[in-house]
Order: C-alpha cells, then structure tokens, then sequence
C-alpha cells in the first residue's frame, strides 16, 4: 500500500515536472528561432536596401571607406525607382592633346594622361547602369584631337551632356566646374544657343551636387565658375568646346597639377577611384533628373 502510494506520488511529480519543463525546452528554442529570425531579416533588409536604395545615396556614402567604395563600383544594374528611364548618352572628353597642346604638368604627372586614365575609371562605372551610353571624344592617350572636333563629336551623337575632364595649374588647389553662361565667338561662329546655355546652367548643378557627395572632406571644392573665368574664355566670350557645342556641357578641373597636396592625391589609387566615382556620380545625378524633365 505504502509502495503504491510512492509509485502515486512519484508519477505525479514526473507528470508535473512533465507539464512545466517540457514547455521551457519548447520556448527555449523558439526563441532561439525568434533571435536567430531578426538576424536573417535585417541581412534581407540591407540586402534590399542596397538594390533598391537609391544609387546616389551609395555614392553619398562611398566616400567612407574602401568596402563602400567597391560597393560603389558594383552598382546594382537594376533599382526599383532610380533607374534612369530614357537612354541617356554622356560624351566624356579627356582634355589634350589639342590645338592647346598637352595641358600642364606637375610633380611627374601628365595632365592628358591623368585626363585619360580618369575618364576611361568614369566610363566603367557609368556603364553598369542601365540606358547610360558612353562615348569618348578620343580613343588613345596620346590622339590629337581639336577642340572643335570634341564638340563635333558631341553634336553627332545628339549626346545629352559632354563632359569634358580637364586639370588645372596655378595658385590653387580642388576642383571646380566650368558650364558657359554667354555665347562667345571663334573663327566667325558664334554660340553656344540660350537653350544649351540654360541646360548647361541645370546639368552643371547637379554635377556639381553628385561630386560633393563623394569628395567632401577630401578635396577642396572650388564651386561652380563660367567659361569667363577661364584663360581662353575670358578672351573669347566662351570655352572653343562650348561655342562649338549643340549639347549641354560641363568642364571640371579635377586638380591643381601645381599643388603638391593634389598631384598627390590624384596619383594615388584611392584618389583615383574617388575622382571616377564623384564624376560617375555626378552625371548619374543629371542623368535621373531628365526622368523628371521630359
Ligand atoms: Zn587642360
């Protein structure tokens, strides 16, 4: 009687033990699931983030650190909504040779060869994204090429934007964009048209916001200036490339050859990929806004 009764007690505490720990052990592991669960989710949301994000905020937030910076370079081909929608066809034109000989030179470097290199580091990134046509005004380091031709080149292609890459020299360091705000003249032609002046005015200033994003904090930005505060500008009214050009167009200085401070800059690799991804960077800002342009 006694035995049983231990037999009775005992099985009532093995049920009740039953009843209470195996749910512990059932809530134990969900919720090592549930922690396990947000993990997976916040890797898919950075995971959407980036292919669906917007690309210039990638290039905002390229400037940070290496890995961002290859992010950059691996665009997503695809975006929800900041795909650019219509074709969009970007003249880069790598200053030198010209009628204007080699450009200037500075603590070793070759401002057609710097001019090169660039645009050739901007044209692969450009080329990732969807209906982003790029074309150059030259296809060798050392092609001569006229000014006028450069523009010619443009005006065949109906491109939408000439970009012409360019270094500077002289007391100054950064970079600055060029656009033309008045016709000037040049061997008996007169331009360029108000409305090429006007659309250089737009593009200019989205060139000049997408390259900030990318080179604030790392080289000085000298804003946005006229074809008039250029040398051959100030002469002629307007750059030869912009009299002579039917499209939009703007002109950066990346550097000052004469500054040791950029020359150092612009030899390294690390300044190299920052210049190719401001430049990328900020045709890609133009290129989106002709979505809400047309
Ligand atoms: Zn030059």
């Amino acid at each position: 009687m006694r035995e049983k009764r231990e037999k009775f007690v005992f099985f009532v505490i093995f049920f009740v033990v039953l009843v209470h720990v195996l749910p512990l052990f059932a809530d134990s592991t969900a919720s090592s699931d549930l922690r396990a669960l947000p993990d997976l989710s916040s890797t898919d949301l950075s995971a959407t983030d980036s292919s669906n994000g917007s690309r210039l905020q990638q290039a905002n937030k390229a400037t940070n650190n290496e890995a961002n910076n290859q992010a950059l370079l691996n665009v997503p081909k695809k975006s929800a909504e900041e795909v650019v929608e219509k074709s969009f066809t970007v003249v880069l034109d790598p200053g030198h040779p010209s009628e204007n000989g080699n450009g200037c030179t500075g603590f070793g470097l070759k401002e057609f060869e710097i001019n090169f290199e660039i645009a050739v580091e901007v044209k692969k990134i450009l080329e990732q994204q969807p209906n982003i046509k790029v074309l150059f005004t030259k296809n060798e380091v050392n092609e001569l090429v006229k000014n006028i031709q450069r523009a010619e080149i443009a005006n065949n292609a109906r491109a939408d934007l000439l970009f012409r890459i360019h270094c500077d020299s002289g007391s100054g360091s950064g970079y600055a964009l060029y656009y033309p705000d008045s016709q000037g003249t040049k061997d008996g032609k007169t331009g360029p048209s108000a409305e090429v002046i006007y659309k250089s005015r737009q593009a200019v200033e989205k060139i000049h916001s997408g390259i900030f994003s990318v080179l604030e904090g790392k080289l000085r930005d000298n804003g946005i200036k006229t074809d008039r505060q250029t040398f051959i500008g100030k002469k002629q009214g307007a750059l030869t490339g912009s009299i002579f050009s039917q499209v939009p167009l703007v002109t950066i200085e990346m550097i000052f050859l004469s500054s040791k401070n950029d020359a150092d800059f612009i030899r390294s690799l690390e300044g190299k990929k920052l210049m190719s991804q401001a430049i990328a960077s900020g045709i890609l800002h133009t290129a989106l806004s002709e979505k809400s342009a047309r």
